[in-house]
């Protein structure tokens, strides 16, 4: 049993708690985990019909946070043991860019099987990142299976991929082989890789973990998914938090590929585990031309990343040449991976590009830092509260760590960015089953100060959320967010008895199943929310992706007050989380015309004259004006000199005009 303990925790009620599990025959064991302090607990009187003991009691005591149980061998590493996924930061210093490994991002780790000498290593870093890698991968210590085979360079190696990593602005991964290296290996790479070979290596594990560095572990060729996971407890109970696992293929009958690729390993960790999860397709099959496939399997899956194998020139390569990618075939298999993380919900997690002709790494690192420091110190409100769909958006445009306000309506999210008690905002504008939300278009003409300065698009997948215990065939009424329930409809029409509740946001209905009643939970009210709010309020998930079609996605714009925040920071990089950083090359703007004929296409003329091409054009009637229409428009350009040469002719051609913002299209 996980006692997790509130941060602010006085020393009497740690004591009442832990006196309290002692009393019932406890022995109990401490343990810090990303920061939350854990009791872990055995023995003791669980489960025994007539034992005193009663979890609810002490889930109630004062200063504990939450109890859970599992029955798995390994604790740290069980999915019940934290609330929420683990995201790994690497790098970071003293130049490099954050990497942050988990939650809604793909990761891609690519690089040389072994470093060969100083050059290689430098063009295949240059290579991998240009294309979107994150982190550069290469061995320094090979473990080979015949001595005879190169074994690596050792430190001369890690040296040059140190210096390769720093001059792209990379963190890197390297494998310790043994834990006499491990020290000497320590201060150069930002990740260590556990090989396959060592999975099992007890004192290596014992001591990679106590420096309390991220850690790639890889699963032994025939190691079980326990036996993986008791070996990354092994990690975590020597100290560090930062654990993924890599599954690299395991060995079966089948002999075509090198290894088999056990696809079905993702989704079992995802549900035992809150490790990030890695693949590593190269080792896997073994076989250049299927690498691609089986790392499009491995994303499809709800992997976390990839760490792909790739060579300036295969053909020469010390060792598993023939698995390596050509950087050619690596930058074809990013496209498709950036393609289909939406998919699965997810984005492909890109370092800020470098400008033009400034290719020392120095510049965008220094400029990196500064937009961190910003994202620490300032805050970004959203409607609705945690598990909210809104708030997912936050986590993808600024990071899960990003400090934030959740507020009760969108005019709310609007007042505290002009009041500047947020520096940015977050609001959904446009769905893609159910259409435009005109309620925000209509807060921005109605607070002309606030500019958009980044969009994102977010999958959105309904879950009919409840109380344990209950189902389809208890429920009398659903609560929701009114998109929750349009999005759903026909599911919902499915069953014509249900009571509909509207709520002011999805994370709000499911909240309010939690608490229930006297304590009770009720088992005939559901919601419809993310899967997230339902695991924030370990609720029970009755049906999954109940969105009307698959392909459901919102569009949520960044908010800022115009003429500070939106184009000071976007210029800095801020956002690389996922609010795409980079130039401008989209515009939005709202504008009303003349109820008489023929007013609206001098407007698009005007467009149409200085070259500017519409990406949306929509209209709807003004409010209180029967009849009378506004246009929502959405221009692709970067070229502001010609968008403010085309405003001007509009300001007298329409009868209001807003203009939104100039922005970086999401992709
Ligand atoms: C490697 O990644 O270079 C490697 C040797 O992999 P594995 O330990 O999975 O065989
Ligand atoms: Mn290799």
């Amino acid at each position: 049993m996980i006692v997790a303990l509130s941060k602010d925790i006085s020393p009497r009620e740690k004591a009442a708690a832990l006196t309290y599990l002692k009393d019932n025959g406890f022995s109990v064991r401490e343990q810090e985990l990303a920061g939350d302090v854990l009791l872990i607990a055995s023995g003791g009187t669980t489960g025994a019909p007539n034992g005193a003991f009663s979890e609810r009691e002490l889930a109630l005591l004062p200063g504990v946070a939450r109890v859970a149980s599992t029955s798995k061998p390994y604790q740290l590493a069980a999915r019940e043991t934290r609330g929420a996924d683990t995201i790994v930061s690497v790098g970071g210093a003293p130049s490099g860019s954050v990497v942050k490994i988990g939650g809604a991002r793909i990761c891609v780790i690519a690089g040389p099987c072994a470093v060969e000498s100083r050059e290689q290593i430098a063009e295949t870093a240059a290579r991998v990142r240009e294309s979107g890698a994150v982190v550069l991968r290469g061995g320094a210590y090979k473990p080979r299976t015949s001595p005879y085979a190169f074994q690596g360079l050792g430190m001369k190696g890690l040296e040059y991929m140190k210096a390769a990593g720093d001059a792209q602005g990379m963190p890197i991964v390297t494998e310790v082989v043994s834990p006499e290296l491990a020290d000497g290996m320590k201060d150069l790479t930002d990740i260590f890789q556990i090989g396959a070979r060592n999975m099992q290596n007890f004192e290596l594990l014992k001591r990679v973990g106590s420096f309390g560095k991220p850690v790639l572990l890889k699963r032994g060729a025939s190691a079980t998914i326990e036996e993986w996971l008791l070996a990354a407890e092994y990690l975590l109970a020597a100290g560090t938090k930062d654990v993924m696992l890599c599954e690299r293929g395991i060995r079966t009958f089948e002999t075509y590929t090198r290894n088999t690729l056990d696809i079905s390993a993702i989704p079992v960790l995802k549900r035992l585990t809150h490790l990030p999860v890695i693949v590593d397709p190269s080792h896997a099959v073994g076989i250049r031309d299927m690498v691609p496939s089986a790392s499009l399997a491995a994303v499809a899956a709800g992997a976390d990343g990839l760490t792909v194998e790739v060579h300036p020139t295969p053909d020469k390569a010390l060792s598993d040449g023939p698995q390596s990618l050509y950087p050619e075939q690596f930058e074809r298999l990013m496209r498709d991976i950036e393609a289909l993380s939406p998919v699965v919900g997810k984005e492909l997690l890109r370092l800020p590009r470098r400008e033009a002709g400034r290719p020392d790494a120095k510049d965008g690192a220094e400029k990196d830092k500064g937009a961190s420091v910003q994202l620490q110190t300032e805050k970004a409100a959203f409607c609705g509260e945690n598990g909210a769909y809104s708030g997912q958006a936050l986590d993808r445009a600024f990071g899960e760590d990003a400090p934030r306000i959740g507020l009760p309506s969108f005019a709310a999210v609007f007042d505290a960015v002009l009041d500047g008690s947020a520096a940015f905002g977050i609001v959904p504008v446009e769905n893609s089953l159910t259409g435009t939300i005109h309620e925000n278009y209509d807060l921005f003409t109605r607070y002309p100060d606030v500019a958009i300065a980044g969009e994102l698009k977010l999958r959105i997948v309904h879950c009919l959320i409840a109380a344990k215990g209950a189902s389809l065939e208890t429920i009398k009424t659903v609560r929701s967010h009114s998109q929750g329930f349009a999005q759903c409809r026909e599911f919902l029409d499915k069953h014509p008895n249900w009571r509909f509740e509207t709520w002011n946001n999805t994370a709000a209905a499911v909240h309010s199943l939690a608490s229930g009643t006297d304590g009770n939970p009720d088992l005939s009210i559901a919601a419809i929310a993310s899967e997230s709010a339902a695991n924030l309020y370990g609720l029970s998930l009755l049906k999954t992706g109940i969105e009307t079609n698959p392909q459901n996605y919102t569009r949520f714009v960044i908010i800022a007050r115009r003429g500070s925040g939106e184009t000071a920071h976007r210029t800095a990089g801020f956002g690389k989380a996922g609010w795409t950083s980079g130039e401008p090359d989209k515009a939005s703007l709202v504008f009303s015309i003349k109820d008489e004929p023929g007013s609206l296409y001098p407007c698009l003329q005007i467009l149409n004259t200085h070259g500017l091409s519409m990406t949306k054009l929509e209209s709807r009637p003004i409010l209180g004006q029967p009849w009378n229409y506004m246009f929502y428009v959405d221009i692709s350009t970067g070229d502001s000199s010609k968008l403010n040469a085309a405003l001007g002719e509009l300001e007298n051609q329409t009868e209001s005009l807003h203009f939104l913002g100039m922005y970086r299209a999401a992709v």
